[in-house]
């Protein structure tokens, strides 16, 4: 096993229960180039531990000695960090408790080994926006994962072309890389991050902000507001990641006003990312 976790955990950032950051350096060997959008693939074997946090073990993962098995289970994740970081990968992963990988995954410090793949792989980027565009960026809790990676990298303040983030979470402090992207903003006047959340009673503090899910923002007229200019399909590209609820759901609400989802054949207006 030893030879197949061949990366090691540089960081651990407990953004929320339920919400961390990894940051994943290969141990003796080089990342290959990648560009922002992309994903790479985690993995751990069926006998690391779960967090405490998650459900326990389902039975069947087991053999006939009740002891957990050696064989790699692997998901893909978005990478939050820019390419021009060659060192280490940085990745924004949220706790499915009845899931096989992130219960492990959340039970990594660091030091600790993981597997990593090689290859960097995915559609998912800004090639397919032409330049000249406005761009919205509209994800739900780890969706932004992707565009972290493009704003921290890509993205320019033009003072004539407007990026807008839509971000759904449960609640305020689901709103991962918050501070971050309120400093995009005070740095950019073109810039305008957009949380919304769906469960404003739960909150300790009384959140002021957006409520409802991102789809709602988009019906209520929140991107023209921020843009001062209505999105049309000439002149925005979209961008959607994360639950693929939300992204149908837009695609829908998009292609009643002429927003097209780009295939491999024709190009679109729309680029959307599902997580699962
Ligand atoms: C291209 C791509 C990029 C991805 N990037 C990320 C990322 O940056 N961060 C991230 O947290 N996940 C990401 N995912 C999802 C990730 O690959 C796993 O599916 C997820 O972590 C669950 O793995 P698991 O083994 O714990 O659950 P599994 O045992 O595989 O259970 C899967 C079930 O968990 C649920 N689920 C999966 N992902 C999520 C999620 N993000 N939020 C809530 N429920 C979920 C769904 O119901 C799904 O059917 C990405 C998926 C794809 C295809």
């Amino acid at each position: 096993m030893a030879t197949t976790l061949n990366a090691v955990v540089t960081h651990r950032i407990e953004v929320a229960s339920g919400l961390i950051i990894l940051r994943v350096a290969p141990d003796d060997w080089e990342l290959p180039a990648w560009e922002s959008g992309q994903f790479a693939v985690l993995g751990l074997p069926e006998s690391a531990p779960r967090t405490m946090l998650s459900d326990p073990e389902p039975e069947n993962t087991t053999d006939s000695k009740g002891q957990a098995s050696d064989k790699l289970i692997r998901r893909a994740y978005s990478i939050a960090s820019t390419p021009e970081e060659a060192t280490y990968l940085e990745f924004y992963i949220t706790l499915v408790h009845s899931g096989a990988l992130t219960p492990r995954l959340f039970a990594l410090k660091p030091g600790d080994p993981v597997f990593l793949g090689k290859k960097i792989s995915g559609m998912f980027s800004l090639d397919d926006v032409p330049e000249g565009n406005n761009l919205v960026l509209v994800g739900t809790g780890t969706g932004l994962a992707p565009y972290m990676s493009m704003l921290r990298s890509e993205l320019e303040c033009h003072l004539d072309l407007h990026t807008v983030v839509l971000l759904g979470a449960r609640h305020s402090w689901d709103l991962g890389y918050r501070g971050e992207l309120i400093a995009m903003q005070r740095y950019c006047q073109t810039f305008h991050y957009i949380p919304v959340i769906s469960r404003p009673e739960q909150e300790i503090l009384k959140w002021s902000g957006q409520t409802g899910y991102v789809q709602d923002l988009w019906d209520r007229g929140l991107v023209e507001m921020a843009m001062g200019i209505k999105p049309r399909p000439d002149s925005t590209h979209v961008l959607l990641c994360g639950n693929p609820g939300m992204i149908e759901g837009m695609i829908e609400r998009l292609g009643q006003e002429g927003f097209a989802e780009g295939t491999r054949q024709k190009p679109g207006q729309v680029h959307a990312e599902k997580y699962w």
